[in-house]
């Protein structure tokens, strides 16, 4: 954890008497992580961030020099990419993508579509013609196969809405040649089958037999693949295991004969949680402590309409405890010491809970927690104004000094 995460508590207590409530992204430690993947990323790689995972304009703006770039899933997405860039390369994938979202996305350059249905294969051909613009794209396949790895979540390998099925990829092919199409140009393949995968082993396999389809593709249907998109879904742990080990993925990788026989083709690469989870933290202030039968509560400041992750997984999400020694109340101070506590949120229901039977030495009413890891699908993916209290305020870690 940056210790600079802490030194921001006494600020606030200078600045405001409202309880902290807040997310703090490293942007120094995000660029540092991006530039120890890239050093041992072989060459034709490329590495390109899912924004899903997180939005925020800063860490967009941090990654745009380091990464090839952005992997977005709607036109809201995607034309937040081009506020920050013109020219950066933009993949855009999403099932059920609209006919509006298709034209915008043609009309502001992106590199690549990611194609997830024959019908949209059709629009794409129609618009780009009507628009008079040339388009490449990607096949997304959805690899019949129960040799993936197994993962939390999973969207490949199994019966899902996206992509096409490998049994499609001919009358995907011939629909490109008979529709009189002559502005939309199948570039290669995409895949991305699971998220949160934690062995490097397993991903490389996936990822060789990745290579070995699109060989059998690229002989069977005479195709030209310049680009294969291998997805995402590169794990990050929540209960102090090893997470993914990178290094050891790009370099089991680099020595395989699928990878080595690549030749002009490029592998791309598009992680979301990899690339920020480990660099954002959630601080909240302990409100309440509050016993109820054999059981102890802290109710913070804030809960999961800040920080849905770990409601939406059923785990327990890594924090630590800082210490605020002052009480302004002439009244005495609930605390709990030596027995577990659960740690909820000011919400009106029994799912806001971000850690289920925490053993801490000691913790008041007044005591700030800072929960680590908070860094991807965390802000992004919470009911904000559910129940209508302040939304968070956000803060920004740079190289250089806070900003
Ligand atoms: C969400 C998503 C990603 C990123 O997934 P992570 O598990 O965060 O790495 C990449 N590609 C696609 C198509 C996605 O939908």
């Amino acid at each position: 954890m940056n210790e600079r995460v802490k030194e921001l508590i006494p600020e606030w207590r200078e600045r405001s008497r409202e309880p902290i409530c807040a997310y703090v992204y490293d942007l120094g430690s995000i660029q540092k992580h991006v530039r120890e993947m890239l050093q041992s990323m072989p060459a034709r790689t490329g590495l390109f961030y899912a924004i899903k995972a997180n939005p925020d304009k800063r860490i967009i703006e941090a990654l745009l020099p380091l990464v090839k770039g952005f992997e977005v899933a709607s036109i809201g997405e995607l034309l937040k990419i081009r506020e920050v860039s013109e020219s950066v390369p933009i993949l855009f994938g999403g099932p059920g993508k609209k006919d509006d979202e298709l034209e915008k996305a043609i009309r502001n350059h992106v590199t690549y579509i990611h194609v997830e249905s024959l019908l949209e294969l059709r629009k794409i051909i129609w618009l780009a013609k009507e628009w008079n613009h040339p388009t490449q794209i990607l096949l997304r396949i959805n690899l019949r196969t129960n040799t993936l790895p197994q993962t939390k979540i999973a969207m490949g390998g199994r019966p899902s809405p996206f992509g096409l099925d490998e049994i499609l990829i001919e009358e995907a092919i011939s629909i490109l040649k008979e529709s009189n199409n002559t502005h939309v140009r199948i570039c290669g393949f995409h895949f991305h089958s699971l998220s949160n995968n934690l062995q490097a082993d397993l991903h490389a396999d996936m990822v060789r037999l990745y290579l070995q389809k699109v060989k059998e593709w690229k002989l069977r249907y005479e195709l030209d693949v310049s680009v294969i998109n291998a997805g995402g879904g590169f794990g990050v742990t929540y209960d102090g295991e090893p997470g993914f080990d990178w290094s050891r993925f790009t370099s089991l990788l680099a020595q395989s004969e699928e990878f080595r026989s690549l030749e002009n083709t490029e592998l791309f690469f598009e992680p979301g949680r990899f690339i920020v989870a480990d660099h954002g933290y959630y601080v909240a202030e302990v409100i309440d402590i509050k016993r109820s039968q054999d059981q102890s509560f802290a109710v913070i400041r804030g809960g999961t309409h800040h920080n849905r992750l770990p409601a939406s997984w059923g785990h327990n999400h890594p924090f630590r405890v800082v210490p605020i020694d002052e009480w302004a109340y002439p009244f005495p101070r609930p605390e709990v010491e030596g027995s577990k506590v659960t740690i909820v949120g000011e919400l009106c229901t029994p799912k806001d809970r971000l850690h289920t039977d925490a053993e801490l030495r000691r913790l008041r009413a007044g005591d700030i927690l800072i929960f680590e890891k908070s860094g991807a699908y965390c802000w992004t993916i919470s009911h904000h104004d559910f129940l209508g209290h302040p939304h968070p305020e956000f803060y920004y870690l740079t190289e250089q000094g806070e900003a």
